[in-house]
C-alpha cells in the first residue's frame, strides 16, 4: 500500500521558511504564556506536527485533546502513541456523561443525521463544553488550522485575540498539505492510521467518512449536510463561517 507520506510529502518552494516561521511563532507564544498555554490536538496530522514541535523544541506548552466518546479506535490510539513517543502526558477532556445519556435518550444515537440543529447540539455537548474546560486557566491556545483546508478557513490568521481575552495561535496557517507531510517525513512523526485510509480530515466516527481522490479535504465531514458550513464551532462559528 502506498502511504499518504509517499503520496503527498513534497518540499515545495518556501517550505523551510514556513517551518521556521511556525517554530518561531510557537516558541514566542510559549515564552509569553509559559505554563498557561495549551495545544488542542485533535489527533489528526496537523495536531501531530504541532505536538512534535512542542516536544522537540521542549516548549512549556500543555498538549490536550477531546475524547468525545464517538472517536474511531485509530484516533483514540493516538493518545498512548503520543505519550510513548514523546514522553509527555496528554490531557484528555470528555463530555459530561449525564448530558450525553440525556441527549441520546431523548434524540437517539443517530440524532446528528436528523437535523443540523441536533447535530450542532451534539457537537455542543461532546465538544464545546469539554473545550471550555480544556481552556480554563489558560491564557493562550494553539491550533493546527490551515487556510488551504476549506473556503471557510481561507482567512485563518497566524494570531488572534479572542473575545474572551485569550490569545490563539495558528502556526500552520500558511502550510500546504505537501508541507505537512514533508514535515512528517522529515521528523518521522507518528500519525493517525486513518490518514492512510483516505481520511484527510478526522472527526467523530459517525460524522467522518473517507474521501475520493480529488474531493475537497473536508468533504468527508458531516457529508450529508447541504449548504451548512462544515464546522463544529470549536474554531469558527458555523453561522459566521457560512456567511
Ligand atoms: Fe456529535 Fe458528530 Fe459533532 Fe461528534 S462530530 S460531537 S458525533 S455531531
Amino acid at each position: 500500500m502506498t502511504t499518504i507520506v509517499q503520496r503527498l510529502a513534497r518540499k515545495t518552494r518556501g517550505f523551510e521558511a514556513r517551518v521556521a516561521h511556525a517554530e518561531a511563532l510557537l516558541r514566542e507564544a510559549a515564552e509569553d504564556h509559559a505554563g498557561r498555554i495549551v495545544q488542542a490536538n485533535s489527533l489528526g496530522v496537523e495536531g501531530m506536527v504541532l505536538t512534535d514541535m512542542v516536544a522537540r523544541l521542549k516548549l512549556p506548552v500543555a498538549v490536550a485533546t477531546l475524547d468525545t466518546g464517538a472517536l474511531h479506535a485509530e484516533t483514540l490510539a493516538m493518545i498512548p502513541r503520543i505519550e510513548a513517543r514523546y514522553g509527555i502526558a496528554v490531557e484528555v477532556f470528555r463530555p459530561r456523561q449525564e448530558a450525553v445519556v440525556q441527549f441520546v435518550g431523548r434524540h437517539g444515537e443517530r440524532a446528528m443525521y436528523d437535523s443540523v440543529d441536533l447535530r450542532r447540539a451534539c457537537c455542543a455537548l461532546r465538544k464545546l463544553e469539554p473545550m471550555e474546560r480544556l481552556l480554563q486557566g489558560r491564557s493562550a491556545w494553539v491550533t493546527g488550522l490551515r487556510r488551504e483546508q476549506s473556503a471557510e478557513r481561507r482567512h485563518v490568521p497566524f494570531y488572534a485575540l479572542e473575545d474572551d481575552g485569550r490569545e490563539k495561535f495558528y502556526p500552520l496557517a500558511d502550510w500546504t498539505e505537501a508541507d505537512v507531510w514533508a514535515y512528517v517525513q522529515r521528523h518521522d512523526v507518528p500519525y493517525n492510521d486513518l490518514h492512510d485510509q483516505w481520511f484527510p480530515s478526522i472527526g467523530c466516527a459517525p460524522c467522518t467518512r473517507a474521501v475520493s481522490a480529488g474531493e475537497d479535504p473536508r468533504a468527508g465531514r458531516w457529508w450529508w449536510e447541504q449548504g451548512a458550513a462544515k464546522e463544529c464551532g470549536l474554531h469558527l462559528r458555523p453561522e459566521v463561517a457560512s456567511a
